[in-house]
């Protein structure tokens, strides 16, 4: 019988255990790689606390994880702990699952004040990731704009919007919660830089940004004149938004304003954010946003830039630099390289997209080791002896498993899935059965 095949899967979000399923179902071995002890990528780290039931695809995940042949190898990162070509010694094959790990740039005067953050470094602070629990949000001014119409934008703006009472029950982290309960945000205005029937957020999204106990929201009617849907989605996103027009504010304490057919050219400010400067913006026929040079400028004192997130190099792989993603054909960047998610399509679709594209990869993948079209690995023997030998700590799924335990017991008796362990220091205490 043969051997079977041996693959590493770096990183262990959404797409890395969608391959990793694929991969074992095809009779391999998988060897996941994650610079994180904690596995699940976006799922723990990126998806609203709020969303505890988008939350629970990691189900799916603990099960894939449980299979014979899976190993999960945390704190461990390609390019610093183990090289790309090292891999190819190791392993007969390596798909790269490592997602979009940097936020796209504007390009315009004021992005880099203090005061102007990217979304995504908000929502890893929020969620706990360990890289982010330095950062300091002053939410102290009254007003918020949020650059985009994504769903991170709409993340992002609900997530100012919540109250304590609901903050409580989710796994927020203790400091975000009480930043967002206690600031002093009255408003949170979402500026789109077309229209609404291009906005690319979901209904169902939408539709939270009008439950919310805290926040009336606020779209004005003038704006959504003569749009004409472009698909289901875009149809139902404007019957919703309509409705929101309509609504009269109930006085809550915060406000959430839904503007569009503006772009941001300026962010204001000399130490720090004081406004942001917009332009308006009409389509040309191709329904690009066009500047009319008509521009206005909102005071505020914290800008969110939610306008996608932006892949990242990795040594030894090739990239390309327009689109932040490593080239690749179906999923096949090389020989014996393969990639799944968002490094492969750009960021784009939500976690069961994942699936297709890791499985489309995986079936490739599989077939060229049938055909024989992989070069043979080198000779080295197993990664857990290069890493020994490089006296590097590795978090093995027993150890995630130790770091779940104890964030569950912090979090049972205050009625909350999790109290997360948010440092390194902590997560590998824990990983390693110590004391925390
Ligand atoms: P996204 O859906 O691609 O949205 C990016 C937004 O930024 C778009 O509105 C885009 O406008 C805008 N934008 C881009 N460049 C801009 C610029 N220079 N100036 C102004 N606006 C600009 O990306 P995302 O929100 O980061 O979300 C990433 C993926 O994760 C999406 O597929 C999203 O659906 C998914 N996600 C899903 C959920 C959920 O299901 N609850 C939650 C979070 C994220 P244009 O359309 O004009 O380019």
């Amino acid at each position: 019988m043969n051997e079977p095949l041996r693959v590493a899967v770096v990183g262990s979000g959404p797409a890395g255990f969608y391959a990793a399923g694929a991969l074992l179902a095809g009779g391999a071995e998988v060897d996941m790689l994650e610079r994180l002890p904690t596995p699940w990528g976006l799922v723990r780290l990126g998806v609203a606390p709020d969303h505890p039931k988008i939350k629970s695809v990691s189900r799916a995940f603990e099960k894939i994880a449980a299979q014979d042949g899976f190993r999960f190898l945390g704190n461990i990162e390609v390019g610093r702990d183990v090289r790309h070509d090292e891999l190819l010694d190791l392993y007969d094959a390596v798909v790269y699952a490592v997602g979009a790990q940097t936020d796209r740039r504007m390009g315009i005067p004021g992005e880099d004040l203090p005061g102007s953050w990217p979304a995504t470094e908000f929502v890893a602070w929020y969620n706990g990731h360990p890289d982010f629990q330095h950062l300091h949000f002053d939410l102290s001014g009254k007003r918020a704009v949020v650059i985009g119409n994504g769903n991170v934008a709409v993340d992002v703006a609900r997530m100012l919007a919540l109250t304590k009472e609901e903050l409580d029950p989710t796994d927020t982290t203790d400091p975000a919660i009480d930043a967002i309960a206690n600031c002093g945000i009255e408003e949170i205005v979402m500026v789109g830089r077309r229209g609404p029937a291009q906005a690319a957020f979901t209904t169902p999204e939408l539709i939270e940004l009008g439950e919310l106990a805290g926040a009336d929201v606020v779209v004005e009617a003038a704006e959504l004149e003569g749009a004409e849907p472009r698909g289901t989605n875009s149809e139902r996103n404007l019957e919703v938004l309509r409705e929101y027009a309509r609504r009269e504010p109930t006085g809550k304490p915060r406000r959430i304003v839904l503007r569009f057919f503006r772009s941001p050219t300026a962010i204001l400010g000399d130490d720090r954010v004081t406004g942001i400067q917009l332009v308006r913006n009409v389509l040309d026929e191709d329904e690009r946003a066009v500047p009319t040079g008509e521009t206005e400028t909102l005071d505020c004192s914290v800008v969110f830039r939610s306008v996608g997130y932006r892949g990242v190099a990795l040594p030894g792989v090739p990239f390309d630099e327009s689109r932040g993603t490593i080239p690749n054909e179906g999923g096949r960047v090389g020989d014996r390289v393969y990639v799944a998610g968002w490094i492969k399509r750009g960021p784009s679709g939500v976690i069961g997209t994942n699936k297709k594209d890791a499985t489309e990869t995986v079936e490739l993948l599989l077939a060229d080791a049938s055909a024989g079209l992989l070069s043979p690995r080198g000779p080295a023997g197993d990664i857990t002896e290069l890493l020994a030998e490089r006296d590097l700590t590795c978090v093995s799924y027993e150890g995630w498993e130790a770091i779940d335990a104890v964030e569950t017991a912090r979090g049972e008796p205050q009625g909350r899935p999790r109290v997360k362990l948010c440092t390194w220091d902590e997560l590998l205490a824990a990983a390693a059965g110590e004391r925390v």
